[in-house]
C-alpha cells in the first residue's frame, strides 16, 4: 500500500514491520468541549484506514488516548466554572465523543486510554530523561531540552521564529522564565495547591500533554511504531515533541514509521476551532442528517486535502447515499457471489484515494438493473463489500 508518510515527506511503500500485524495510534481528544467536523472527519478517515487493513487481513492493533488531565487547565477550568470535579467533566466529554463515534460507526480503539493511567510510566520516562540530560527541573517544572536532541525533524525547514511563532500559537509558553531556551517543552506541571496533581521526586504535579502520547504508545504499543495520525494542526509541536523525546528515551529511532495527518476542516474562511468559535458540531449535524449520510460526505474529500465545510455538499452526499443504499434494499443479500474487488482495492492502496472510491462505487451501482440477473447480483454484491470497508452501514 502507498502512503503519504509525513516523515519523508512522499508518498511511499507502506512497509510494517511484521507481515501480519499493524501498530497504529491515533491522538485522541481533550475531553473539554463536544466533538465538531474536524473530529469526525480525523477519525473516520483512519477509521477506513484500520478497516482496509484489516480487510487485507491484518491484524491492526490500534490505540488511542483521551488527554483527561494535561498541563493546560481546559477541563479543570471548565470543572470549576460548572462546580463538577475535573473527573466528572472528562468522562461527560469522553461520553459524549464515543456516542457520536458511535453513530459515524468509527470502531472502538483496541485500547482507549486515559493519560491519568500510565502514569507511573509517565515519571518513568521523565525520569531516564533528566537522569540523560535531555530533560531538566526548575522550580517543580521538568523540561525536554530541545537543544540536546534534534527535535524538528519533520519540520527542519521552518526557521527558529517560525517555530517559535507555531509553538506560541499552539500552547507552548516560550516566555516561561525557567527555560533555558524558549522551545523547551513541559514535561511535568506544577500543579497549585486546588488543582489535581500527582506525586513525584520533582513535587506534586501533573504531565504535559505531549509525553502522555509517548507513555501510552511505548506502554501499549513497543518503542517502534508502524503508523501515528492525527489531525494536521497536531505535527508542531506535539508530534515533533514526541518523536524527540520518544527516541532520546529508547535511544531507537525512527520513533514512527509512517506520519500521517488529516487535512483541517475549514468553515468561514478559518480552520473550525473552539477558540474561533466556528465549529459545526457532529450532534448538531446528526440532529438533521443520518451517520451514513455525514460519513459518505466525509469520504468524499481527500484524506489530507483542506477543504470547506458547505451544507450543499452534504445534503448532495446525502442524496448519493441515499440512492446508492435504496438501490441495495431491492435485492436480498442470501445468496453468497464471487466478485472481483481489484479495482476497489487498487484505488484504496493508493495513499487511500476515497473520493475515487465513492466515483467507482457510484459507477458500479449505475449498472445494476432491476431484474435479478448474475451482473447485477453480483454488482450488489460488490456495493455491498466495499461499503462495508468504507464502514457504511448497509
Ligand atoms: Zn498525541
Amino acid at each position: 500500500m502507498k502512503l503519504y508518510n509525513a516523515r519523508t515527506r512522499s508518498v511511499e511503500e507502506f512497509l510494517p514491520q511484521s507481515k501480519k500485524s499493524i501498530t497504529m495510534y491515533v491522538c485522541g481528544i481533550t475531553p473539554n468541549n463536544a466533538a465538531h467536523l474536524g473530529h469526525a472527519f480525523t477519525y473516520v478517515s483512519f477509521d477506513v484506514l484500520i478497516r482496509f487493513l484489516r480487510y487485507l487481513d491484518y491484524n491492526v492493533k490500534y490505540v488511542q488516548n483521551v488527554t483527561d488531565i494535561n498541563d493546560s487547565d481546559d477541563v479543570i477550568k471548565q470543572a470549576n466554572e460548572t462546580h463538577k470535579t475535573w473527573q466528572e467533566v472528562a468522562t461527560y466529554w469522553t461520553n459524549d465523543y464515543l456516542q457520536y463515534m458511535d453513530e459515524l460507526n468509527v470502531q472502538r480503539p483496541n485500547d482507549f486510554i486515559k493519560a491519568t493511567h500510565v502514569m507511573p510510566k509517565i515519571l518513568e520516562i521523565i525520569g531516564k530523561l533528566v537522569e540523560t540530560n535531555y530533560a531538566y527541573e526548575k522550580n517543580g517544572f521538568v523540561y525536554f531540552d530541545t537543544q540536546k536532541h534534534k527535535v524538528y525533524g519533520i519540520l527542519d525547514h521552518f526557521s527558529d521564529r517560525e517555530l517559535l511563532l507555531l509553538s506560541k500559537e499552539r500552547g507552548n509558553n516560550t516566555q516561561d522564565l525557567n527555560k533555558k531556551h524558549p522551545l523547551d517543552f513541559v514535561l511535568w506541571f506544577k500543579s497549585q495547591h486546588n488543582e489535581p496533581s500527582w506525586p513525584s521526586r520533582y513535587g506534586p504535579g501533573r504531565p504535559g500533554w505531549h509525553i502522555e502520547c509517548s507513555a501510552i504508545i511505548l506502554q501499549y504499543l513497543g518503542n517502534q511504531i508502524d503508523i501515528h495520525g492525527g489531525g494536521r494542526d497536531l505535527l508542531f509541536p506535539h508530534h515533533e515533541s514526541e518523536i524527540a523525546q520518544s527516541e532520546a528515551y529508547t535511544n531507537n529511532a525512527p520513533f514512527v514509521n509512517v506520519w500521517m495527518h488529516t487535512a483541517m476542516v475549514m468553515y468561514k474562511g478559518d480552520k473550525m476551532s473552539k477558540s474561533l468559535g466556528n465549529l459545526i458540531l457532529i450532534k448538531d449535524v446528526l440532529q438533521k442528517y443520518t451517520g451514513n449520510q455525514l460519513r459518505w460526505y466525509l469520504l468524499s474529500k481527500k484524506y489530507r486535502n483542506e477543504f470547506a465545510y458547505q451544507e450543499e455538499d452534504l445534503e448532495k452526499a446525502a442524496l448519493e447515499i441515499n440512492t446508492i443504499l435504496s438501490i441495495l434494499s431491492k435485492f436480498s443479500t442470501k445468496k453468497a457471489v464471487a466478485i472481483n474487488r481489484h479495482d476497489f482495492d487498487q484505488i484504496l492502496l493508493n495513499d487511500l484515494n476515497l473520493p475515487l472510491a465513492l466515483e467507482y462505487i457510484k459507477t458500479i451501482c449505475s449498472r445494476i438493473t432491476d431484474s435479478n440477473t448474475t451482473e447485477s447480483l453480483t454488482n450488489v454484491a460488490l456495493v455491498k463489500s466495499c461499503l462495508e470497508t468504507l464502514g457504511i452501514v448497509v
